[in-house]
């Protein structure tokens, strides 16, 4: 398969009074052609931050360091200029937000707002671009598209709203789409029809998606592959099933382990994962995890694990793999899922 989108070893670090906050710190994962890769983990593990560095919304002009790389079709979005990045981002990589009301404009019309990105990306006349702005909301699934497009966001429901983020972000048929939390703020059913609608253009235009969530049913109806992400690295990445059916971190144990499933009797419990995630403020020197890790040894806290191939797509940074520790611990020391 193809790689469309590349990160590598990327770090960010924002400015903060007496220091810096290490949002992300290191993360490594790509993203194929025609696929849907789930950027996986709890809020504040540096998932949006990500996603925002690769469309280049996150600046050094105000002290932030960003380290790493970001390739996009081969080319490195942190050493592009600024018009490079304006041309790509919302042509050629969409953006779908988490809350479809504060990014909307509220006193401009669907259609206008459609329009923008048609606009300044494509040489279209004025009609055409209408027309396409048009044909896109009826693309989304927006019944009467021609009365919808003159309608303001507060005559949309929740789901049409995403509806028409949607739209937008497809506006000029791009290769990715970020999509972040896009069904977070949506109830179940409205839910289920907005993840269908991404399946279906996915196959229909072969588009790349990068979903951003903390939902494993999203992840598990959605994505191909899964990349684990926790204070600001991926611990681990995999397809859907080796994620699912053969998971090596404890993080995504707990992660597993923390969701309803089908079977569980009243008596069964959710096991939520104890403590919370460290402060990033301060610098961590081993795994990051060490402190909620009930499998947690000596070198955890002091040396970050090396990431170990498990098979050609499933890596996984933990100690636990380590040939040295399989060797102190015996290899029956499994997951608990
Ligand atoms: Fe737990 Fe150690 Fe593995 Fe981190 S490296 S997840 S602390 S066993």
């Amino acid at each position: 398969m193809e790689t469309l989108l590349e990160v590598k070893e990327l770090e960010v670090n924002f400015p903060v009074y007496g220091g810096s906050v290490q949002a992300v710190r290191g993360a490594t994962f790509h993203v194929n052609k025609g696929e849907t890769l789930a950027l996986v983990g709890e809020s504040g593990s540096g998932k949006s931050v990500t996603a925002q560095s690769i469309i280049g919304m996150v600046s050094r002009k105000d002290g932030t360091k960003l380290n790493g790389a970001i390739h996009f079709k081969g080319k490195n979005v942190l050493e592009m200029e600024k018009r490079e990045l304006y041309k790509i981002r919302g042509s050629e990589i969409g953006f779908v937000f988490q809350d479809p009301m504060t990014s909307l404009n509220p006193t401009m019309v669907i259609g206008k707002q459609i329009e923008e990105g048609i606009a300044f990306h494509q040489n279209l006349s004025k009609k055409e671009v209408k027309e396409r702005a048009i044909e896109l909301i009826r693309l989304v699934g927006i019944p009467d598209a021609e009365q919808r497009y003159n309608q303001y966001p507060h005559e949309f429901s929740g789901g049409m709203r995403q509806r028409v983020i949607i739209a937008i972000a497809l506006a000029c048929r791009p290769e990715l789409i970020i999509a972040d939390e896009p069904t977070t703020a949506l109830d179940v059913t409205i839910q289920a029809q907005i993840l269908d609608l991404l399946r279906e253009i996915q196959t229909e235009r072969n588009t790349a998606i990068l979903l951003i969530t903390h939902d494993l049913g999203v992840v598990a109806e959605t994505a191909q592959r899964v990349a684990v992400m926790y204070a600001g690295m991926i611990v681990e990445t995999g397809t859907v099933d080796e994620i699912f059916d053969n998971p090596k971190h404890p993080y995504t144990w707990g992660l597993l382990n923390s969701v309803p499933r089908l079977g569980l009797n009243r008596q069964e419990r959710l096991t939520p994962i104890e403590g919370s995630p460290p402060d990033l403020f301060n610098p961590i020197s081993g795994c990051p995890f060490a402190e909620r890790c009930k499998y947690a040894m000596e070198v955890c806290a002091q040396h970050l694990p090396a990431r170990t191939e498990i098979s050609e797509n499933h890596q996984v940074s933990c100690w636990l793999l380590d040939e040295r520790a399989k060797a102190m611990i015996g290899e029956g020391r499994e997951q608990v899922v």
